[in-house]
């Protein structure tokens, strides 16, 4: 009688703790430590708590991976260094063990379209994602359009703590748009507040020396924002073909000689 009221005393502890996890192994663990005395008090305690921490853990990289908002799953992993020689493995190896978070380093993919800069910095993100860090994607036009519209709704200062708030904060496609002074400035802030503090991936189809171009209203806000971001930083220039246009002109040549050889 008194064990079964234990019990219900435990699940209700469990309950009142929201640990439906290990509520719900609580049974089977109980049936399996009484059968032989197979599991010691302590091994089944572990256990328990061991369902429980699994469950929390999964759930807290749940939650990380979505707020990522990482457009594709691509990893590291999945990137062909075979089809873009430019692109040093071992660099991109060192940069997959985040030491560069850790010392705020930015990191900059600069290259033509196509060359998979995106799918780098995505997957960079994937690997701070799984390493348990606070992660973000956005593009340039994205973060401005946001900043944009915090401004006019009286949120600017939660907006750029918003910016500040995560360990790696991924800008897609800088430069692809024009950056009228607003922009800009808004930009401008966002790398200035996370300048030595937190780490950002940015990737460009220019080079360093057209940033003023983008920022043609204001050539000193350019010249201050690469300098924040050059500081502590390491630049990947991908020079090379399109990934999609070599498939496309592979497959194109394997076309063209199959119907020259019929
Ligand atoms: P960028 O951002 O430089 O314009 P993306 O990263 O979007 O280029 O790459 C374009 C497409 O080609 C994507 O579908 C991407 O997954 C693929 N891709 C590019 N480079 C590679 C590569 N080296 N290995 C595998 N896929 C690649
Ligand atoms: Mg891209």
């Amino acid at each position: 009688m008194s064990a079964a009221s234990d019990y219900q005393r435990l699940r209700s502890h469990l309950a009142f703790l929201r640990m439906t996890a290990a509520a719900e192994a609580l049974p089977g663990l109980l049936e399996e430590a009484a059968k032989d005395k197979a599991l010691s008090p302590t091994e089944l305690l572990e256990r328990l708590l061991a369902v429980e921490v699994d469950a929390v853990d999964d759930r807290r990289r749940a939650s990380l991976a979505r707020f990522a908002s990482l457009p594709s799953p691509f990893t590291l992993a999945d990137f062909d260094f075979g089809a873009q020689p430019s692109v040093d493995p071992k660099l991109v190896a060192d940069l997959a063990t985040l030491r560069f978070v850790d010392d705020a380093t930015n990191v900059l993919l600069i290259g033509p379209p196509g060359v998979g800069k995106t799918m780098l910095a995505v997957g960079l993100g994937h690997a701070a994602v799984a390493a348990g860090m606070r992660t973000y994607y956005t593009t340039a036009a994205d973060l401005v359009a946001r900043c944009h519209r915090a401004a006019l709704e009286g949120r600017w200062a939660t907006t750029m703590r918003f910016y500040a708030g995560a360990r790696l904060l991924i800008i897609d496609e800088v430069g692809y748009l024009p950056m009228p002074a607003e922009a800009a400035a808004a930009l401008f802030q966002v790398v200035s507040q996370r300048y030595l503090k937190g780490s950002i991936v940015v990737t460009t189809n220019l080079g360093i020396a057209s940033w003023g171009r983008v920022f043609a209203d204001d050539q000193m806000v350019a010249a201050a924002m690469l300098d924040r971001l050059l500081h502590r930083s390491v630049v990947l220039d991908i020079k090379g073909d399109s990934y999609r246009m070599r498939s496309h002109r592979a497959r194109a040549e394997a076309t063209r000689r199959a119907v020259a050889g019929s």
